[in-house]
């Protein structure tokens, strides 16, 4: 076990000093990102960092000051936002299973008790998990509605969320570790296929315009692993300027849109002529299976 699976036992390893460290030094105190809104007319996304490179997020109904959150990993800074911010957390929208994601959800029903938090998930493994949902599933925030995407690979389990509001043609998706702003996850409990299924498949038939909030803050890199692979693609040069000058302004880089990252991000590409020809196949599956290994090991 110890010799098959190295990337597992990294995780382990990051997760375990993550926790340490999120444990002396409150995440509040050390963002690597600064907390911002984005307004769809009735919905509202308040990005929440947190630990070293996650993102955490309140979407709020502005309509009826509902709101849920995705991945709460620090409860603490949720439960203050949410005063801050004078609405009422009805749900919890975790994205899978791993610590830095589902982490806080049971400190976060035990410290709001009496409110009846639902608890959704892809799996049973979803710390706290009170609704487990499947493909397709519709559940309602406010007046929003939310449509759960199964979008198996980093984990078997993993959701994804498509949120729609009737005041607004801007929907929404929180993908998790399943498709980060120019790359997507890495491959721990699936397959290639999997992963081309769920990011070409599922996510890439939502509208060009949604506005796509990921798991963590990894812009940066995955846009030179992107001009590795793609040294002419101009979308990919641009936006390393944009992202450069949010970075250094302690900005967060989500969200993009779906119709960006087909033309930024080399996962979503694989059916293209350049990164077919820098993988030397032009299988789609195989494409996404050796640019997944390179990036595997791909160090700034
Ligand atoms: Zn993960």
């Amino acid at each position: 076990m110890l010799f098959t699976c190295p990337m597992k036992i990294k995780s382990i390893i990051k997760t375990s000093f993550l926790r340490l460290f999120w444990f002396q030094y409150p995440a509040r105190y050390i963002m690597h990102s600064s907390s911002v809104n984005h307004y769809y007319n009735a919905m509202k996304v308040k990005v929440l960092p947190a630990l070293s490179d996650n993102y955490m997020y309140l979407l709020i109904d502005q309509k009826t000051n509902e709101a849920a959150v995705v991945d709460p990993v620090d409860p603490a800074t949720v439960i203050q936002t949410a005063y801050e911010e004078n609405v009422f957390i009805t749900t919890i929208l975790t994205t899978h299973h791993h610590w830095d994601h589902a982490g806080g959800n049971v400190e976060l029903v035990a410290k709001m008790k009496g409110k009846n938090l639902v608890v959704v998930g892809g799996d049973e493994r979803v710390q706290g998990v009170s609704k487990i949902v499947k493909d397709g599933e519709e559940l309602k925030i406010g007046s929003l509605s939310v449509k759960c995407l199964h979008t198996p690979c980093h984990t078997t389990g993993h959701i994804c969320y498509f949120v729609t509001s009737q005041t607004s043609n801007c929907p929404i998706v929180f993908t998790g570790d399943t498709l980060f702003i120019a790359g997507c996850g890495r491959f721990f409990e699936g397959t290639a296929e999997m992963m081309n299924n769920s990011l070409n498949e599922k996510l890439a038939r939502l509208p060009d315009e949604t506005k796509v909030f990921c798991g963590h803050e990894y812009t940066n890199t995955n846009l030179k692993f992107a001009q590795m692979i793609e040294p002419n693609n101009i979308d990919v040069i641009n936006k390393l300027q944009i992202v450069a000058n949010l970075r250094q302004n302690n900005e967060p880089t989500v969200p993009s849109t779906i119709g960006e990252e087909k033309k930024i991000n080399p996962f979503m590409r694989v059916n293209v002529k350049t990164v077919m020809d820098y993988a030397k196949v032009n299988d789609v599956i195989q494409v996404m299976a050796y640019i997944r290994k390179k990036k595997d090991s791909f160090k700034l």
